[in-house]
């Protein structure tokens, strides 16, 4: 009988999501989240300073938009999201659509860049690539939220509690 209770566990996975700054559909982008079917197990929003912003695109430094790529991450509140979800990482990013918004509207339509990006730098929301990156920035971001993780809180009392 007992045997009966004993199941494989998945635990689900959790990814970092930014919706940037000057979207203008941020609401719409959270409901899209959620009928995605992610949790948002954490949101903050967030004015990263000129250092947070280059040290979370430090990947990025060599490349010839980071200046501009900065500026925008400063120009106003970002709102910072951990999801979680199976498969959350290649979830979210197959839910953003390709960086460049013109491609997006090719190849995934339905996607948020697709359908919200203004360009290929101004392109509405951002997500981890990949675990490690995702766990990095999660950190970074939020600290250390491992030991909320087992129980992945409630979306609307984790919203209300920022
Ligand atoms: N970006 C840009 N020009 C480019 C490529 C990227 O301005 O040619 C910006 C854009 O905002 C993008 C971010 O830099 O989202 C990070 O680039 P990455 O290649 O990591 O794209 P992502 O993972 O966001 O799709």
């Amino acid at each position: 009988e007992a045997e009966k209770e004993i199941g494989f566990f998945f635990p689900p996975e959790q990814t970092l999501a930014v919706i940037k700054p000057d979207t203008q559909h941020k609401e719409v982008i959270l409901d899209e989240i959620r009928a995605r079917g992610f949790t948002v197990s954490r949101l903050k929003d967030t004015v990263l300073s000129r250092e947070m912003a280059e040290e979370f695109y430090k990947e990025h430094r060599d490349e010839p938009f980071f200046g501009q790529l900065v500026d925008y991450m400063v120009r106003g509140p970002c709102t910072m999201l951990v999801l979680t979800k199976e498969n959350a990482v290649d979830e979210w990013r197959a839910a953003m659509g390709p960086t460049d918004p013109g491609e997006a509207r090719e190849t995934a339509p339905e996607s948020l860049r697709a359908r919200f990006a203004k360009d290929i730098l101004q392109n509405a929301v951002h997500g981890s690539s990949n675990q490690t990156q995702a766990h990095d920035k999660i950190h970074f971001i939020f600290g250390d939220i491992s030991s909320e993780n087992e129980a992945v809180s409630p979306a609307l009392e984790a919203e209300e509690s920022f």
